[in-house]
């Protein structure tokens, strides 16, 4: 992939500063075109972004449009259709002695943003953002991740043949790229990644004073909830989710925690989905297992593997230096090193508890998650995760489908982030809620009591 020239770099910038302080991503009607075109965009290239996507990843067509190019097209459609909607100014009703008055709240651009993202799901985070910014009316910069090349390149090569090349553009890089963008002074910048580079951006941008989104990850904990859930159904749906995209995905589900007697019949769980999920083995071609997205990530899994003082009783097989098999490790306590760092792959480690209380414990011990994940039918476990945990998102008997509910933010909580996108959330984000007042001329005589010299009799709130 050839990256971006240094020297071009602030050429682009002011470009689509330019474009955006002229007025031109303003109309609704061009809001609305631009949004159309990024659904265009996919439906005219599905097969060229499917075999990006393979090649990266080796994302299986399947999951390539039902988790990142289907989602991106229908948020784009969405927003389109919700545009007069979100930004009608609102009248907020007001107090009898003030309804002379014209009180209202626009719904403005912030201005000129950058949307850096990785390389994880490459399409659907840094273009659900600029369904949002287009939305908005913002012009953007996309930084998409230099460790997916081939995503990288279909967008910098589409994007501009497809929306406004002087409002949206894409910059190819790594460091070096993404500190010159940096450097300049935006309107909005939404991070995607990481929590150590997540710092490096949130201090260039408290610099100039920038808003900021930032979307990190964490370890996300499961409860499952031995008696009051059905255990074959807890697993088969953890594992689901762990699985996605190899487990290489912010909010899979990270460890599971289960009470001490129930621990043997989830694992017997796991067994039952993993032969239903891979009847010809977790690496044969019929598994749709994809790869890790390179060697350096791979050997950090297998590492894990070799580490823990856990018991591996499914998967655990590698195959080259880029494909893992789903993996459930049983008898993992807390201090292990699978519970060190977010996994961010297809491995289950599993804890044995006394009991929720105990579970409780061990998650509020923890930095808040991007998503708490709970098995139970009872509603009394479910209060308790509500009002005593926190995360980005509560997630109750499943995993991974909250990213299918558009009514809802995607986001996470303390060190899994700050911010949301997701819907009309996504536009939320790029837009400033402008207070406006108009006090009548012809209102002066019922104010004339502010006026100086002060009378204490005025006074009679
Ligand atoms: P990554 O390595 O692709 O980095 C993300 C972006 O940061 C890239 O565009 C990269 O070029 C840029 N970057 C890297 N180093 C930088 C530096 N020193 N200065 C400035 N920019 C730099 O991705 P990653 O961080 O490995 O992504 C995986 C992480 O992202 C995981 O922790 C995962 O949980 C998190 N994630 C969160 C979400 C979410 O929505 N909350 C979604 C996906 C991934």
């Amino acid at each position: 992939m050839s990256y971006t020239p240094i020297s071009e770099i602030e050429l682009i910038y002011r470009r689509v500063s330019d474009t955006f302080n002229s007025g031109v991503t303003l109309p609704l009607a061009y809001r609305r075109r631009q949004l159309l075109q990024v659904a265009r965009m996919i439906q005219e290239n599905e097969k060229a972004l499917e075999g990006a996507i393979y090649a990266d990843l080796g994302k299986p067509k399947f999951e390539a449009m039902l988790s990142e190019l289907g989602p991106v097209a229908s948020a784009a459609r969405q927003a389109a259709d919700k545009l007069e909607e979100w930004t009608r100014p609102q009248k907020p009703e007001v107090e009898e002695w003030r309804n002379t008055w014209d009180t209202t709240i626009y719904t403005v651009p912030k201005g000129v943003g950058l949307i850096i993202s990785p390389w994880n799901y490459p399409y659907i985070i840094c273009l659900c953002p600029l369904v949002g910014a287009i939305a908005a009316g913002c012009s953007a910069i996309i930084k998409p991740s230099e460790l997916a090349p081939a995503t990288s390149q279909i967008l910098a090569h589409l994007i501009p043949k497809y929306l406004d090349p002087n409002a949206y553009a894409v910059v190819l890089g790594a460091v070096p790229e993404t500190s010159t963008l940096l450097n300049f002074k935006w309107d909005h910048i939404m991070y995607t990644g990481g929590i150590r580079v997540g710092r490096i951006v949130a201090a260039a941008a408290a610099k100039n004073v920038t808003s900021l989104t930032l979307e990190l990850g964490g370890k996300s904990p499961v409860f499952v909830d031995g008696d009051n859930t059905d255990i074959d159904i807890a697993a088969k749906r953890i594992l689901y989710g762990r699985q996605q995209n190899s487990g290489q995905l912010c909010v899979s589900p990270d460890y599971v925690l289960v009470p001490r007697h129930k621990k043997a019949a989830l694992i017997a769980g796991f067994e039952k989905a993993y032969k239903a999920f891979y009847p010809d083995g977790p690496l044969a071609p019929s598994s749709h297992i994809g790869k890790i997205v390179n060697p350096a990530h791979h050997a950090r899994l297998v590492s894990l593997l070799e580490r823990t003082k856990g018991k591996i009783v499914l998967g655990g097989q590698t195959e080259g230096d880029k494909r893992l098999a789903p993996t459930v490790v049983d008898d993992v306590k807390e201090d292990d090193v699978l519970m060190e760092d977010e996994i961010f792959g297809a491995i289950v480690p599993v804890i044995a508890v006394d009991d929720v209380e105990h579970a409780l414990r061990i998650i509020r011990g923890r930095p808040y998650p991007l998503v708490s994940y709970c098995f139970t039918e009872s509603e009394e476990t479910k209060q308790k995760f509500l009002s005593r945990t926190n995360s980005g998102t509560m997630v109750f008997n499943d995993t991974f489908m909250q990213l299918a509910v558009h009514e809802i933010p995607f986001g996470g909580h303390g060190e899994s982030g700050y911010g949301s996108w997701n819907g009309k959330f996504s536009f939320d984000t790029w837009v400033h809620k402008r207070g406006s007042i108009n006090v009548p001329i012809a209102a002066d005589p019922h104010l004339a009591f502010r006026y100086p010299p002060y009378s204490e009799d005025a006074y009679n709130f």
